[in-house]
This record gives structure tokens, sequence and C-alpha cells, in this order.
């Protein structure tokens, strides 16, 4: 699964990048290791070919992300706003990673849509809306990380893939299939990620930087979750959580802290959908994760203002935590033929 990018669109941007550019790189809210991953490749990428370079998140990012080369400089929509707009405005191009639709950056969206740059879109996710001048969609690939490598030697630029890129690479590929687990994960992907260690990516100091670097209280927080906390409806073979922001208070939750706990529904045996409710200033967080053919996607499309992929997706809600635990144990027993037709 190798994407043949359009050989015009190459060219033109090949043609784009061959003077010295200012550049912004957007990712979506709350970057995750994909998004993250992929936007400083691709930076590490162009500040060696000479263009000036800028990353701009629509909010802040887990601390466990920390390492990665260079992420002091990701400039946060939130705190610097005018710092922020600014680079958006005055860039020639701009990189969107890994979101497909503009209302992804949030607070972002009007500096980025009112900015002049050509845009281009890299990503993973289906349907990419058209606000991009260069859309390279491939819903096929496992991580937007595994996209960029592909463009860059696509473009020609294999001798810029050094240690730092190859770094953010395997970080994005490896958080976005599960450590190299899920479906999406091809022979290529293994492919790719056996070129990023031969350009100097240490697999196991990325993984202990990322899955072995929770504080205390996130630890405790997971067992808080787990025992107290998660429910099982085994009839519609479902496990949920449901944190209010008085228990994230009572661990002392930072950024990322909730994280990844959605996946141990999937790990009971029988289960094929998870869900996870987070209780923020004014509104509920929801992230979904299924299994095999059930689509979360078009659960979380439908019902909860979201969308993702499908075994990985994630929405909102503006009534209460209650209210919308309340109204997914309703919906949810239309989708009981889907749920037991799975393996
Ligand atoms: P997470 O549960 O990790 O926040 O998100 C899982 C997947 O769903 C990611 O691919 C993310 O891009 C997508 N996603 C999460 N929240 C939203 C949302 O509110 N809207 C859309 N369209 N996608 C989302
Ligand atoms: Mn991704």
């Amino acid at each position: 699964m190798i994407p043949e990018f359009n050989k015009s669109n190459l060219a033109e941007i090949r043609q784009l990048l061959s003077t010295p550019k200012k550049v912004c790189i957007i990712t979506h809210q709350k970057p995750d290791g994909d998004a993250l991953g992929s936007s400083l490749g691709l930076y590490h990428v162009l500040e060696q070919l000479g263009h000036h370079v800028n990353i701009v998140s629509p909010s802040d990012f887990p601390e466990f992300l920390a390492w990665m080369p260079e992420s002091s400089k990701v400039i946060d929509f939130v705190r610097y706003p005018a710092v922020a707009t600014d680079l958006l405005k005055n860039a020639d191009l701009i990189f969107c990673l890994d979101f497909n639709e503009p209302h992804r950056v949030e607070k972002a969206r009007e500096a980025l849509m009112g900015s002049l740059a050509v845009r281009i879109l890299i990503d993973h996710h289906i349907k990419p809306a058209d606000f991009c001048n260069y859309t390279f969609s491939y819903p096929e690939a496992c991580a937007t990380a595994e996209l960029v490598y592909h463009f860059i030697i696509q473009l020609g630029f294999r001798s810029q893939l050094n240690k730092q890129v190859a770094e953010c690479l395997y970080a994005g590929i490896m958080t976005d299939s599960g450590s190299f687990r899920f479906a999406s994960m091809s022979a290529d992907t293994h492919n790719i990620i056996a070129e990023l260690m031969r350009a100097g990516a240490v697999n196991y100091l990325i993984h202990e930087q990322i899955y072995d670097n929770f504080s205390t209280n996130r630890m405790k927080f997971l067992g808080y979750c787990l025992s107290e906390k998660m429910e099982i409806i085994s009839d519609l073979r479902t496990a949920y959580f449901a944190i209010t922001q008085e228990e994230l208070q009572r661990f002392n939750h930072r950024p990322g802290d909730t994280e990844g706990i959605v996946n141990y529904g999937l790990s009971i045996k029988g289960i094929i959908l998870s869900a996870f409710f987070c209780e923020k200033d004014d509104f509920v967080k929801i992230s979904f994760r299924s299994k095999d053919l059930f689509s979360v996607k078009d659960l979380a499309a439908i019902h909860f203002n979201g969308g993702g992929h499908r075994n990985a997706a994630g929405g909102k809600s503006s009534a209460t935590l209650d209210l919308t635990v309340e109204y997914f144990l309703k919906i949810l027993p239309s989708y009981k033929d889907a749920l037991l037709v799975c393996p």
C-alpha cells in the first residue's frame, strides 16, 4: 500500500519549494503522536532545505511528546494567538497535517482560512473537505507520518531523512498504529519503519519516551478508571467510562493523562466498542474505539458531532456528562445487530 501521489502536483510543489519560503505547518486540536510527529518530521526536512518554518498547534500537547526534537518551537495558538495568526497570515505555504476539515483547528480556523498562502493537505482521514490547493489524502495509510514519509521520498528529498526526521515519523506511525498492531499496519509500513530505524530512529528509546513516561498520578488515575469507572454492557459488547472534572482534579490531571484509557475497554474478551466521556468546562469530549467492521466514525458523526476513522473516532456533546451518557445508552441498542455481527 504505497500511495502514488499526483505527479504534476508534486512537480508544482517541488517548484514552490525550489526557493526559500515562509512555511507554516498546522495540525489538529490537541495534537497526538501522529499530529506532532508528522508536523515535526516535515519541519526538519523543510528546515534543511533552507525554508523558514513554523509549526502552529491549535492547543497545547501532552508532555509525553515533548521529547520530540524541536517540539519546544511549536506555537500554541491559545497561548499566543497574535503570533500564530501573523505566522499563518504571512506564510507562503501552509501544510495542513492529520486533519481533514478546517474546524479541527478550532480557534485557529479563521487565521488558517483567511490566509492567502497556498494550502497543502496531507492526511489519512476519509472524505477530506475541499479547503486546500493541494490535497494528498490517503485513508488506507495508518498514519499521516507514513504519508509525510512518502511525500518526502516522492519529492526527491530522501537525503534529508536524518535522525530527527526519522524519530518524529517513527513516533507518529507507532502511536497511530497502536504500536504496529492495528489492521491499518501493512507490510509496506513495516518497511518504512525499517527505513526510519536505518536513518537513526532508536525503536526502544521512542517506545520508552512515549509509553514509560507517565506520572504516578496518571497511573493511579488509570487504576481508578479501570477499577471504579469502567461500565460493561455485555449484551451490547460495549465498555464505557464517564469522568467528571472533579475526578480529573483529584488526580492532578495533566494534558494527555486521559489518552489511551479508552483502549483498555477493548482488551476485554468480547468487547468491540469502547467509549470514554470526559467532562470539560463547557462540553463533554468523547473518544470511541472499536474492533473489526464496527464503525465508530459513523456513530461519532451521526450522534456526537464528530468523526475520525472506522476504529478510532471522537466527538463532542454540549449536554451535561450525565445526559450525554444517557443519550449514548439510549442510541446504543439501535446498533445491536452491527455489534453482534462482529466476530
Ligand atoms: P481521540 O479519541 O484520540 O481524541 O481521537 C481519535 C480519532 O478521532 C482521531 O483520528 C481524531 O482525529 C478523531 N477525532 C477526535 N475528536 C474528533 C472530533 O471532534 N471531530 C472529528 N471530525 N474527529 C475527531
Ligand atoms: Mn493520524
